[in-house]
């Protein structure tokens, strides 16, 4: 190369279809069409996708195995003013998927990083769940092993907002049940599967009923899934009856931020589940 500056190129990060090839979109393959080089999760799946949309690029692999190594050496070809397209095997880059190392070295080396926006699972199942969008919590995969997902869900059983989960085919009804044993049989849930394909449903009621429909129906258990669940309501959230005591106490002088903050280093309860439940005590 020569000893020139030349313009960096760009980075595009581009979101490619969760099932249904024609959620791609013309700007998608307008840019993969355009760059010298895709890196990509997994080559051979991508070169299929790519195939179909008459998009020949070359195709390098970038997965979390590659990731350090291979972002260094496309920062540095970006340096010297290729562009380059990142895509991963379905819907958005960096979701649940690799990508973010990339990014950030990209971003740090003065890249410009440009989004090509399209599909992904997590808004797709939000947009059809029919539960509360305004707030939610994005969970991506639970740990695998039970002790440890058991553990994640009593964390998160007080969440006042939607909570998001990817799953597999693999753990759904271990999942649900476990969800159904930390939140309670009782709350509300939705579970969408195979989104955008052919054989797409999205299913509502309460944790119980969906973990034992699961359960029964081995076809409801083949694919991909995003499992969405209504967050705790207030009096779920309500914390023990010292905690309360010293929110009480501490309100009757404080204003409930500072009141909270303080309760919250006296107890080691959260401060934002007693600043939560400080609005809740004085709104009364
Ligand atoms: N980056 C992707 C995105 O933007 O949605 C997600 C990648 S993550 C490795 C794959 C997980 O996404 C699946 O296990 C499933 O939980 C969810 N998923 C992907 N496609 C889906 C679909 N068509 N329907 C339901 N869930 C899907």
């Amino acid at each position: 190369m020569g000893a020139h500056a030349k313009n960096p190129g760009k980075l595009y990060v581009v979101a490619t279809p969760i099932g249904n090839l024609q959620d791609m979109s013309p700007r998608a393959v307008e840019v993969l069409s355009s760059v010298p080089v895709i890196a990509a999760e997994d080559t051979r799946h991508s070169k299929k996708l790519l195939a179909h949309f008459g998009v020949g690029t070359r195709l390098v692999a970038l997965h979390d195995h590659n990731e350090r190594s291979m972002a260094g050496t496309l920062v540095q070809r970006l340096g010297q003013g290729e562009d380059v397209a990142l895509i991963s095997d379905a819907g958005t880059p960096l979701i649940s998927d690799p990508g973010y190392v990339l990014v950030r070295m990209a971003r740090a080396a003065g890249i410009d990083v440009l989004s090509v926006p399209g599909p992904s699972a997590l808004t797709a199942a939000l947009s059809v769940a029919g539960l509360p969008t305004d707030r939610f919590r994005f969970e991506g995969f639970l740990p695998p092993k039970q002790a440890a997902r058991r553990q994640r869900l009593a964390e998160l059983a007080s969440e006042t907002v939607t909570l998001v989960f990817y799953e597999s085919s693999h753990r759904i009804v271990d999942s649900l049940a476990d969800m159904a044993g930390c939140f309670g049989a009782s709350r509300e849930a939705v579970v969408a599967r195979e989104l955008t394909k052919v054989f797409e449903t999205v299913r509502a009621g309460t944790l119980g009923d969906l973990c034992r429909e699961t359960g029964e129906d081995n076809r409801q258990q083949k694919g991909e899934f995003v499992v969405m669940v209504r967050g705790a309501a207030m009096d779920e959230t309500a914390p023990d009856e010292q905690v309360r005591r010293t929110l009480a106490v501490l309100l009757e002088e404080l204003p409930l931020k500072q009141a909270a903050a303080l309760a919250a280093k006296i107890t080691g309860v959260a401060k934002n589940r007693l600043y939560e439940y400080g609005l809740k005590i004085r709104g009364t």
